[in-house]
């Protein structure tokens, strides 16, 4: 699945080696949220590899220079709430001049059906690039009601960006959104009967804000 060119599965041993830590429940709030925090600075530089530059006529101490410089101002991270903030916080520090999305959206522990309770994102969105970020690709539901809404704003681009998914997760954003490419760090093995991810790392939103 990774070898499709629109899954992109980070897999430099850095990443794996912040993940293996946030995976084990072991792991403190307080560790595991600078993980992520960490993590998500490695996932952005990937996501925004192919980031268009222009250049900007600067003065070295030895001499002038054309140097390439990235229109960060077009970035909109749009955080998928609550956890989307925990990679938000992370991906901030690499960009610091993009803007920002919150949408709300949780999931109905009953029916695991997507529910948005919250939309707020950049006026001129035509002319922006949206990051969509969530620590877990599971169901897919939240991802694909998120994006759904997203594309009302008519953004420019969309990107997904997860820490961890699973093929059914994979499967569901991709019938519904195939022009949205996803990266993640890792692929699991598959959704368990509560539809939490298999090993994955548990409730992403629980281990980051220390809720349970
Ligand atoms: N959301 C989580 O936080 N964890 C999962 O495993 C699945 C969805």
């Amino acid at each position: 699945m990774s070898g499709r060119v629109h899954v992109h599965v980070i897999e430099h041993p850095l990443v794996q080696h912040k993940l293996s830590l946030m995976r084990s429940k072991e792991t403190s709030t307080s560790t595991f949220r600078n993980l992520l925090r960490e993590i998500s600075m490695l996932l952005a530089y990937e996501v925004c590899r192919d980031l268009p530059t222009t250049k900007q006529r600067i003065e070295t101490p030895i001499a002038p220079f054309d140097a390439p410089i990235l229109d960060g101002k077009k970035i909109v991270l749009c955080s998928i709430m609550r956890a989307g903030s925990g990679i938000l916080d992370g991906m901030l520090e690499i960009l610091p001049s993009a803007r920002v999305g919150h949408i709300g959206i949780y999931r109905d522990p009953k029916t695991k059906e997507a529910v948005e309770y919250y939309f707020k994102v950049p006026e001129a969105m035509s002319e922006r690039d949206a990051i969509v970020v969530d620590p877990m690709l599971a169901t897919g539901n939240s991802a694909v009601a998120a994006i759904n809404r997203l594309k009302e704003a008519r953004p420019r681009s969309i990107k997904f960006v997860c820490l961890l998914t699973c093929p059914e997760g994979i499967r569901a954003l991709e019938a519904a959104h195939p022009d949205v490419p996803i990266y993640t760090a890792a692929i699991d093995s598959h959704l368990n009967e509560k539809s939490y991810i298999v090993p994955g790392l548990g409730d992403a939103g629980d281990r980051l804000f220390g809720t349970k």
